[in-house]
């Protein structure tokens, strides 16, 4: 057996522009490409056909394809890290061990695990920066306590962005794989799942579409926004190189994936955020939660037609647009006064790309709780949104084909009561 240097692939799904990736590369030992299938949070997923495991699935597919290439062969495990990492350390001689910072809480206590089990062998477990441009206390306030408001945040984050930033780390000048014979992938069933006939956003990076995204995003009926945040997700594609494209082309973009890297800065320092409102002084709000009424939010029957057709895009393509985000998300909130932790756990069930930090930030802005929140008594309207976002109404026929007959409910509640509930009851809660 030779010495090797394991490199553990997470929410890094790529070979090009991969920072500790390139980093075992450059090393002297030869590096074994691994993945684990997390049993931990696989036995929390409910649809054995859960289409993010159709995509890990088929990117690890790709990925063994490109490594085969290589001469080497990716090394699939099934089970819990720590047990597998202690097999792992059986099965190769292990000098060191590469992966990419991940910041969710769930992700840093595996690792600190991982860190020690490694340690207490003798082996080093190296983590570099990859996920996001800036981590950590890099972009903190002058006095080293962390922004928790957009604004200044970005424009810190402007400020301290160099070139270096941006760098992109090729792994094309460094190949030094370990040489195995290619191994089987284990099948769909072993790990519990069945495949998914979800289709998925394509990777594939539209100029014209970043030119004109100030103009367009904002419209759920055409293509205007850049449908990469899957990819971004599992990381089959690199932030530094779609920052370098909005930087060089469009501001508003560039100012969406800063809103990235600043929810996921808040959770990093405050991962409270995860059970608990941001903002204490709402922990007193009296939560209506009515069950039938989230089941019809959740079904797309709640009949408020742009909030119907968002909650039907979701279920259907595990997608849904920005704008209607927003007005679900405060639909909910506010029209219904359901706990936002309701909603989150329904996005985070359904969204390709869900991702703790920016799902948790997005429904803690809608439901006025979060850092930098829409005020409380900022409600939106469904009605005039859509007269703004979806004037010819056609985003909502393209999933509501029963608009205008008697199959489509009445409304859920009316508008004008539900804004006058919400605003009595938050703010009660926060007089409390
Ligand atoms: C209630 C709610 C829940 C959300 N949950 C998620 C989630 O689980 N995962 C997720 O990636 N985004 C989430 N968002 C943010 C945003 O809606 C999506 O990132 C965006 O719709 C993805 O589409 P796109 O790739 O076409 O985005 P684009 O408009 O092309 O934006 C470019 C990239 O910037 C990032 N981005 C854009 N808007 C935001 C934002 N408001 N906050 C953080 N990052 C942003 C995404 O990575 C996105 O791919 C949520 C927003 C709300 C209001």
């Amino acid at each position: 057996m030779t010495d090797v240097c394991i490199f553990w692939f997470r929410r890094d799904l790529r070979l090009e522009d991969n920072h500790s990736l390139f980093e075992a590369l450059k090393g002297e030992f030869p590096v074994q490409p691994v993945f684990i299938f997390d049993t931990n949070i696989l036995d929390k997923l409910e649809d054995p056909a859960d289409a993010r495991v159709t995509f890990i699935y088929h990117e690890i597919e790709q990925l063994q394809r490109k490594l085969a290439e290589k001469g080497t062969s990716l090394d699939v495990r099934i089970g819990q890290p720590l047990s597998i990492w202690k097999k792992l350390i059986d099965d190769y001689r292990v000098k060191l061990v590469y992966a990419n910072r991940d910041y969710e809480p769930y992700a840093r206590s595996r690792d600190k695990e991982v860190y020690d089990l490694l340690k207490s062998n003798g082996i080093s477990f190296k983590s570099k920066k990859d996920h996001v441009i800036f981590e950590k206390e890099e972009v903190v306030k002058e006095n080293g306590t962390p922004y928790t408001v957009y604004t200044p945040y970005s424009k810190k984050w402007k400020a301290l962005l160099t070139e270096s930033h941006l760098r992109s780390f090729s792994s094309g000048e460094v190949q030094n794989w370990n040489q195995t014979s290619p191994r089987p992938l284990p099948l769909p069933g072993d790990i519990g799942f069945t495949i998914s006939t979800i289709s998925f956003p394509k990777k594939e990076v539209n100029i014209d579409l970043i030119n004109n995204y100030h103009e367009k995003r904002d419209y759920p009926a055409l293509q205007g926004t850049s449908r990469l945040s899957v990819h971004l997700r599992f990381g089959t594609i690199s932030i530094r190189q779609l920052v370098q494209l909005g930087k060089g082309s469009n501001e508003k973009y560039l100012n969406e994936l800063i809103w990235r890297d600043f929810y996921q800065a808040i959770l990093w320092h405050f991962p409270r955020v995860v059970d608990e409102n941001f903002q204490r002084k709402y922990d007193g709000i009296e939560w209506r939660n009515n069950e039938e009424e989230f089941k019809k939010w959740c079904d797309g029957k709640t009949g408020y037609p742009i909030v119907d057709a968002g909650m039907r895009e979701l279920n259907t393509t595990g997608f849904m647009h920005n704008r209607v985000r927003m007005i679900v998300a405060s639909f909910l909130t506010k029209h219904l006064l359901i706990d936002w932790r309701w909603g989150e756990a329904y996005f985070a069930e359904k969204l390709l790309d869900f991702e703790l930090a920016s799902n948790n930030g997005g429904w803690q802005w809608a439901a006025g709780t979060g850092v930098d929140a829409a005020p409380y008594f900022r409600i939106f309207n469904p009605y005039t949104q859509t007269e703004k976002f979806d004037p010819k109404q056609q985003y909502i026929h393209r999933w509501i084909p029963e608009l205008n007959t008697p199959d489509y409910p009445t409304p859920i509640v009316d508008h004008k009561l539900a804004r006058q509930r919400a605003l009595d009851v938050y703010k009660t809660g926060i007089d409390r």
